[in-house]
């Protein structure tokens, strides 16, 4: 039977298999119900057709799942089957995990991230496997149980399994498409580094009146070493070397960007800035700063008293809270120590307190470029599944652990969410369109199709 006219013919069966691996809890941080999940879900994959095996982590297993038919090409398809939790339950108008249809969408826990998402991916192989029609790429599944608990142990296992998860390219669908809801492709992501900064004066607070004159001011001092991170523009950092390793725009994300949907006025009023903020910003100039250019914030800035009335004190230390986001090819840990060396060079005069950094975690970023033909055939792919030309980001400005394929496994990593932008993931009355559902699965076979007709993918 042809494939296409199978899908169509099988919605049912499709959307009552999606719905039961909804219906079953699989909350991560506290672990209710995700044994039982990998069970059924393991189960699930048995039936489409691959071998399974599951990974240990020193969390929640990975499952794994394998199609080897000879081909030329090998996928890795990466999801996850964990949800966050439901909580606040009062808020669902149908019970979070009873799968529920209404509105042309089904509503339940892990609807949309990533149940039915993975599933959409699992059921196009299946369809294969149950018409006998040849996959003209090799298949692998790593659908990993900690998403929502931050991908805990996901490196690890990328480093430990790393052969067995060996393959020409890595593709996921997960969050929701554009806002526009026009079919999208996600090229990168940006990475992060987070730090906390500590500046100590006296061993405790001082009377101001007493004391004031004679005592240091920790948060005097911690306001001008901050200063001196700012460069020329208040976008620019003046951390000596931080923008070395940025990769330079090629022209072909140059154009993308150029072509992403862009409403200045909008965008203001999303942020809650006057409606002329971004009156003389373009679109390339507004993505090339949210989405492929390094950024130095300070989230939080901490010291003496900010209580009602007042307190007339020298207080004792002064704290800032900082996140870098990073893009290709930034190394979260080069970045660090730029941080830190840049601290001790501004603060060499500031005999008077004493600073500290501490390094509060990290991602690494990520890039896939839209040159490879890996990211040309998904682009191929979902233009003609969804008849309509895609939105094309060579990055999201937030971070994600897209870093483990494109730096341990070495190879390209192309996103492709199928969810509605208003899916209301980590949110009660989440969801996800029976029509994304559906486009989802036909999207994975024509993603297959077309990642088939790369003749030489390691060039
Ligand atoms: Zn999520």
């Amino acid at each position: 039977m042809n494939l296409q006219q199978y899908l169509s013919e099988h919605q049912q069966e499709h959307l009552e298999m999606a719905c039961r691996l909804m219906a079953q809890k699989s909350v991560s941080p506290t672990g209710e119900g995700m044994a039982e999940c990998a069970a059924l879900l393991r189960g699930m994959m048995e039936d489409a057709g691959l071998r399974t095996e599951v990974l240990k982590t020193p969390g929640h297993p990975i499952l794994f799942g394998e199609m080897n038919v000879g081909a030329p090409f090998t996928v890795l398809i990466y999801g996850h089957y964990d949800v966050q939790p439901p909580e606040p339950l009062e808020a669902w108008v149908s019970p979070p995990f009873e799968p529920t249809i209404r509105n042309g969408r089904i509503y339940c826990r892990g609807a949309g991230d990533n149940k039915g998402q993975l599933m959409a991916n699992l059921l196009a192989v299946r369809a294969f496997h149950k018409t006998g029609e040849r996959l003209p790429v090799n298949v692998k599944f790593c659908l990993e149980g900690e998403e929502e608990s931050s991908s805990a142990n996901l490196a690890w296992a990328v480093e430990q399994y790393k052969e067995k998860l060996a393959c020409d390219m890595v593709y996921t669908a997960d969050g929701p498409q554009h806002a526009s809801g026009r079919p999208t492709v996600l090229l990168g992501v940006r990475g992060i580094q987070y730090v906390q900064v500590d500046c100590e004066g006296a061993d405790r607070d001082h009377h101001s009146g007493n004391k004031g004159g004679a005592t240091p001011n920790p948060a005097w001092y911690l306001m001008q070493a901050l200063a001196r991170f700012w460069g020329d523009s208040p976008h620019e950092v003046a951390v000596p070397g931080f923008y070395d390793s940025v990769r330079p725009v090629t022209p072909l994300e140059q154009a993308l960007l150029d072509r992403l949907p862009w409403d200045p006025v909008e965008t203001a009023r999303g942020l809650g800035l006057a409606d002329d903020h971004f009156a003389s910003t373009t679109a390339a100039e507004f993505y090339r700063r949210t989405l492929m250019r390094p950024t130095l914030n300070i989230c939080g800035f901490t010291s003496g008293y900010g209580g009602p009335g007042s307190k007339t004190i020298i207080p004792a230390r002064a704290s800032a809270k900082l996140d870098m986001r990073l893009v290709a090819d930034q190394d979260p840990l080069d970045i660090y120590e730029k941080f830190v060396a840049h601290l001790q060079a501004v603060t060499a005069d500031m005999t008077e307190v004493r600073f500290t950094v501490t390094d509060l975690g990290s991602m690494a970023p990520s890039r896939t470029s839209p040159d490879r033909p890996e990211a040309q055939a998904v682009v191929r792919a979902v233009r003609r599944a969804y008849g309509e030309e895609p939105v094309v980001m060579p990055s999201l400005g937030g971070s994600l652990p897209d870093y483990v394929w494109t730096r341990i496994l070495g190879v390209p990593s192309v996103v492709v969410p199928y969810a509605n932008p208003d899916e209301d993931n980590h949110a009660p009355n989440e969801n996800i369109a029976l029509d994304c559902f559906f486009n989802g699965i036909r999207c994975a076979t024509e993603v297959f199709v077309e990642l088939g007709s790369i003749r030489s993918p390691k060039l």
